[in-house]
C-alpha cells in the first residue's frame, strides 16, 4: 500500500512556503512537491542541499532563463524549455504573466518589497468569518519572519529613490509616502558587506547592492523562502520534493485510504508517480493552481463542481513603464532590488496607483553587448499597482488557460497612465508603456467566499464541497490589495494553516 500522507502542499512560493512551515513546526507529517530545482545559493549550501542549479547567468540566460512560455499556438502544457528555467511566460489571452520556478517561487525574482494591503479594510466583507482583525497577527508574524526593514538615508544605498529625489522639485520619494519594508539583509556598517550566520547555521551575505536582483540573490542578500522558512521546517520533518510537477489532482473513493490522489511528474527520472493524501493545499501560483483545478475537473475527471472557479481574476493593477533617463553619470544596475518608491510632488490624488523604480540589478553578468548594457544601466522600470477591478475570466480553451479581462473597466489603468505621462512631461524622458495588460500579480480564479457561487474557497481556505482540499497561494486573494501582494499571500496562508491546526487539535 502506497504511503498516505496527512498534507501534500502542491509549490513552494509565498501561499506554499508558509503553510508547510506552519504544519511542519505544530508536528504535521507534510511533504511539498515543487516543480523547480533548489538554487545554488550561499544559504542554501549551508543547509547542505546536495543538488542545487545555479540561477542562469551569462549564455545560460537563453537555455535557462525561461522554464516555459505559454500562449495560444504553442502545445497544450506550454512550450517546455528547461526544467531548470527560472521563470514562466503565460501568454492568456488578454493578460500576459510572468512568474518563477524554484524551490522558494517568487522570493528569487520578486524585488523584495514587503507590505500591506494599500486598500483599506483590505480582507473585511468578503466572508464573515474573515476580517482584517482577524488576519492582522497574521501579518505581523510573516513579515517579522522575512525581516528586512524601510531603507534610510544612512545605508548609503544607491540609487535609493529617498535619496535622489531629497531635493528634486519634480519628484518625491520622502516620508509622506508610505515606504514598505525590503527584505533584505542590511549591512550592520554601511558600506561593507560581512557574511553572517542567519540563526540556525544558515549562512548568507549583507547586501552589496549587486546580489538581490530579478535574477535572483547568489548570496543570500535578499531573504528568500527556501531559507526563511524551508530550512527550519525540514529540521522538523518537512519533506521537499524538488523537481516534482503535480499534473491533476483526483478525489479518491471513499473505500480508498486516502482522500486525494495527486498524479505527479517526477522531473528527475520523467515518471509519472501517484502521491496519496489526506489533505492537499494548492499553491503552485494563480496560473498553475487554476490550470491545476480547471484542469482536474474539466480534462482528467479527477474533480467536479467549482461553480465560481476561474472568475474573479485580477492583475493587482499592473502597468509597467519603460524609463530611459540616460544619465551618462548613472548606473541604476546597482542597488536594492527596488530602488524604491517616488511620485510626482504635484497633482497627486488620492486613488493614485503607487509607484516604483526598478533597476535591472545583476545586468552585468547578463550576455549582452556592451552598448546596450550601458543604455540599460541608465534607465528604470517603472512598476505601477493600484487596485483594479478583479473582473477577469480564466478557463480552459483546448487545453490552454486563457483569460478574459477587460482593461478598460478598471480605472486604475487610467491613471497609472496619467502618471507615466507626467514623469515624462517632468522629466523630459519619455516613460515607454505596454498597453496590454502584463503582470507580475496575477491573483484571484479560486477566491474566497461565503458560498460556492460566491467564491471556491470558505473561511478556512477549504474548497467548497471537498473537505481537505484546500488553496493558500494568490489564487484564493478576494480583491486586489493594490500594493505588493506576497505578504498577504503569506498571511492568507498562515492563517488557513492556523485554521487547519485548531480543527486538528
Ligand atoms: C519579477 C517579479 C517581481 C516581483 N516583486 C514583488 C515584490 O517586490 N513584492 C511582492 O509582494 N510581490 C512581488 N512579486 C509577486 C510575487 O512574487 C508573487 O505575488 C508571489 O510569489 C506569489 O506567491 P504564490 O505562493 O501565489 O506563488 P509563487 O511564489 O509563484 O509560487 C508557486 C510555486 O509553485 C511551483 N509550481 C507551479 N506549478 C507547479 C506544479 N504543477 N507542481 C509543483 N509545483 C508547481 C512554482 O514553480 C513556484 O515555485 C514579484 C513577481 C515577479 C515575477
Amino acid at each position: 500500500m502506497a504511503r498516505v500522507h496527512e498534507v501534500l502542499v502542491i509549490g513552494s512560493g509565498f501561499g506554499g512556503s508558509v503553510a508547510a512551515a506552519r504544519l511542519a513546526e505544530a508536528g504535521v507529517d507534510v511533504a511539498l512537491l515543487e516543480r523547480g530545482p533548489w538554487r545554488d545559493t550561499l544559504p542554501v549550501q549551508s543547509m547542505g542541499i546536495g543538488n542545487r542549479i545555479r540561477y542562469p547567468a551569462g549564455a545560460q540566460l537563453y537555455s535557462r532563463g525561461l522554464r516555459a512560455v505559454h500562449g495560444r499556438w504553442l502545445p497544450r502544457q506550454g512550450l517546455g524549455l528547461s526544467r531548470y528555467g527560472l521563470f514562466e511566460l503565460h501568454a492568456a489571452g488578454d493578460v500576459t504573466t510572468l512568474c518563477a520556478s524554484s524551490v522558494g517561487g517568487g522570493s528569487h525574482v520578486y524585488t523584495a518589497l514587503n507590505d500591506r494591503p494599500r486598500v483599506p479594510d483590505y480582507w473585511d466583507g468578503h466572508h464573515p468569518e474573515v476580517s482584517n482583525a482577524a488576519l492582522e497577527p497574521h501579518y505581523q508574524r510573516v513579515m517579522e519572519e522575512m525581516g528586512g526593514r524601510p531603507p534610510r538615508l544612512e545605508d548609503a544605498i544607491p540609487n535609493l529613490t529617498a535619496q535622489r529625489y531629497r531635493e528634486s522639485p519634480l519628484f518625491d520619494a520622502t516620508e509622506t509616502l508610505e515606504r514598505p519594508r525590503h527584505a533584505v539583509q542590511f549591512p550592520a556598517t554601511p558600506g561593507t558587506s560581512r557574511e553572517i550566520e542567519w540563526g540556525e547555521g544558515i549562512r548568507r551575505r549583507e547586501a552589496d547592492w549587486k546580489d538581490g536582483g530579478l535574477l535572483g540573490s547568489r548570496f543570500g542578500t535578499k531573504t528568500t523562502l527556501d531559507f526563511a522558512y524551508l530550512a527550519p521546517a525540514m529540521r522538523r520533518g518537512l519533506r521537499v520534493l524538488d523537481l516534482h510537477e503535480a499534473i491533476s489532482v483526483h478525489r479518491c473513493r471513499q473505500t480508498h485510504a486516502a482522500r486525494y490522489c495527486v498524479q505527479t511528474r517526477n522531473l528527475y527520472t520523467g515518471r509519472i508517480e501517484p502521491l496519496y493524501a489526506e489533505h492537499v493545499m494548492l499553491a503552485a501560483g494563480t496560473m498553475n493552481t487554476l490550470r491545476l483545478l480547471l484542469s482536474s475537473r474539466d480534462e482528467a475527471r479527477g474533480l467536479d463542481g467549482m461553480p465560481a472557479l476561474g472568475q474573479r481574476f485580477g492583475t493587482n493593477g499592473d502597468a509597467v513603464g519603460w524609463w530611459s533617463i540616460q544619465d551618462p553619470e548613472a548606473d541604476f544596475s546597482r542597488g536594492l532590488p527596488c530602488h524604491g518608491v517616488m511620485a510626482p510632488r504635484e497633482g497627486r490624488r488620492e486613488d493614485d496607483p503607487l509607484l516604483i523604480e526598478v533597476g535591472l540589478v545583476g545586468i552585468a553578468g547578463m550576455p549582452l553587448p556592451a552598448p546596450l548594457k550601458r543604455k540599460l544601466r541608465r534607465s528604470v522600470m517603472l512598476l505601477a499597482m493600484g487596485a483594479d477591478r478583479a473582473d477577469g475570466r480564466a478557463r480552459l480553451e483546448r487545453g490552454r488557460l486563457r483569460v478574459r479581462y477587460d482593461r478598460d473597466a478598471s480605472p486604475v489603468f487610467g491613471r497609472a497612465e496619467a502618471l507615466f505621462k507626467q514623469v515624462g512631461e517632468l522629466s523630459g524622458r519619455k516613460v515607454r508603456v505596454r498597453r496590454k495588460p502584463f503582470t507580475v500579480h496575477p491573483l484571484g480564479g479560486a477566491v474566497l467566499g461565503a458560498t460556492e457561487t460566491d467564491g471556491v474557497v470558505d473561511a478556512a481556505g477549504e474548497v467548497h464541497g471537498f473537505p481537505g482540499l484546500f488553496v493558500v497561494d494568490a489564487a484564493a486573494l478576494p480583491a486586489a490589495p493594490g500594493g505588493p501582494p506576497s505578504m498577504t499571500i503569506a498571511a492568507w496562508s498562515s492563517w488557513v494553516a492556523a485554521r487547519f491546526l485548531e480543527r486538528r487539535a
